[in-house]
């Protein structure tokens, strides 16, 4: 365990980095030579190095030569499947579910969880990922992982209408456990699967539980393209407008994909877009041979927000939100066949501001600035990869790797100091991990956790 002092007490300055500011709009900018004052976990002061020397602090880093940045956020994401990563490979959808993921999923137990989220909370500290949004089973299991680690993360407990009233109760009962715990850094959101899984009156009952609750709710919808016209061959509407039917967007959801989103939809979303936000994962798409992506121009011109996400490591093999924006920024030019879109500093504001956001948390994180929780990930661009480094801006988007992430901050608290991980045993995680993936694989068994026929 970390020898680090705890977040309330004393002072932590990080002094002499470069910083990157985000602003709600327009570019971002990089400040020069800056000290960053971190006291009970909050952002105090940011200010040029010299100014005042460190005071009182507790724990002083050096940030020379190092580029302060937002921690990253992920915007959706199933950490525990860093246990089935690259185990279900060049597969339509419906084989990833139906002959992969869901029989594999079947043989999880909480201890599995456990160990598959700490391993994913430690591959997120090592990315410079300080939040993320979860959504699975046995999510206090998770829970617990984060208040280990030092991470930050929304968890949403994964519910599907075969699993009766008693799993509803028990997403319910979770929420209501381990809303606002971790000394505040676990939040929760309630979290049917999607409109295909999850009946109506299921939807109206957890949107009334949210609303109660002052939750929002975290759902696949619309994933892509069939799902929006199959929704519509069924049922006569889209799913998105299921979401509005059931009170969901009312409550307000955070939406995973949304890549068949249609032009009927926008407005219902326009009209919760104080609430509604929608996580781009461009990375599955590729792989899963979808089109078209996430609408994001037209969901960003309706005022909705629009987050970055990995969804999870059997489908994205890593948790790295630095190849995700990247893909984010790529793949959105090309769709939009407009190379001035979804500029650097457009992409890099996604990614922290927009995850923020997403969460309901933009009054807490997304920034460096005085008054926000101390989530601060410092990077080393002085790699051959990064220079000569012309805009460090185009740097974080366009070159810069998971790898150079040196030091990573969460509420105030040092998680990973100079490429060390501070709370969490590696050697040991990856042994038990490693020791339960044959048991995950075997599918021997044919029974699978539902079957995908949206
Ligand atoms: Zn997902």
């Amino acid at each position: 365990m970390s020898e680090t002092v705890p977040a309330t007490s004393g002072r932590l300055v990080v002094t002499g980095c470069d910083l990157l500011r985000v602003p709600a709009q327009g570019e971002c900018e990089v400040l020069r030579a800056q000290d960053i004052v971190v006291a009970d976990g909050r952002i105090q002061d940011v200010r040029p190095t010299g100014a005042t020397g460190p005071g009182n602090a507790a724990e002083v880093i050096d940030g020379r030569g190092l580029l302060a940045v937002p921690g990253l956020v992920n915007a959706h994401t199933h950490s525990p499947m860093v246990l089935m990563r690259g185990a279900a490979e060049d597969v339509s959808v419906e084989g990833w579910f139906n002959d992969r993921v869901w029989p594999m999923e079947s043989n999880l137990t909480p201890a599995d969880v456990r160990v598959g989220a700490l391993l994913a909370c430690a591959e997120m500290i090592r990315s410079g990922v300080t939040t993320f949004a979860d959504h699975y089973f046995f999510p206090e299991r998770i829970a617990e992982a984060v208040a280990e680690t030092g991470l930050r993360a929304d968890i949403a407990p994964t519910y599907f209408s075969s699993g009766g009233p008693e799993a509803l109760e028990g997403t319910v009962k979770f929420a209501e456990a381990w809303h606002g715990g971790a000394e505040g850094r676990v939040t929760v959101s309630l979290g049917p699967h999607a409109p295909y899984t999850v009946d109506d009156g299921d939807l109206r009952t957890l949107s009334g539980h949210a609303r109660r609750l002052g939750l929002r709710l975290h759902i696949h919808a619309a994933e892509h393209l069939e799902q929006t016209e199959s929704s519509l061959a069924r049922r006569g509407i889209t799913p998105i407008r299921v979401l509005h039917e059931t009170g969901v967007l009312d409550a307000g959801a955070l939406i995973a994909h949304g890549c068949g989103i249609v032009a009927d939809d926008l407005p219902l979303l326009a009209e919760h877009a104080d609430r509604t936000a929608v996580a781009c994962c461009p990375k599955v798409y590729l792989k899963h041979a979808l089109s078209p992506l996430t609408p994001v121009r037209e969901l960003l011109d309706a005022g909705v927000t629009v987050a970055v996400g990995t969804d999870g490591a059997a489908g994205h093999n890593t948790l790295d939100v630095w190849e995700a924006l990247r893909l984010v920024a790529l793949t959105q030019k090309q769709a939009e066949r407009d190379a001035t879109w979804m500029t650097v500093s457009d992409t890099l504001r996604l990614a922290t501001r927009g995850g923020a956001r997403a969460l309901g948390l933009e009054n807490r994180i997304g920034a460096l600035e005085p008054g926000m929780r101390a989530d601060i990930v410092l990077t080393d661009l002085s790699g051959l990869h990064c220079r000569p480094l012309h805009d460090p801006r185009a740097a974080l988007v366009y070159s810069a790797r998971a790898s150079d992430v040196r030091t990573v901050i969460v509420d105030g608290r040092v998680l990973m100091r100079d490429g060390e991980l501070l709370t969490v045993d590696e050697h040991a995680l990856v042994t038990e991990a490693d020791a339960r993936v044959a048991r995950i694989l075997d599918t021997s068994h044919g029974r699978a956790v539902q079957h995908y026929d949206p």
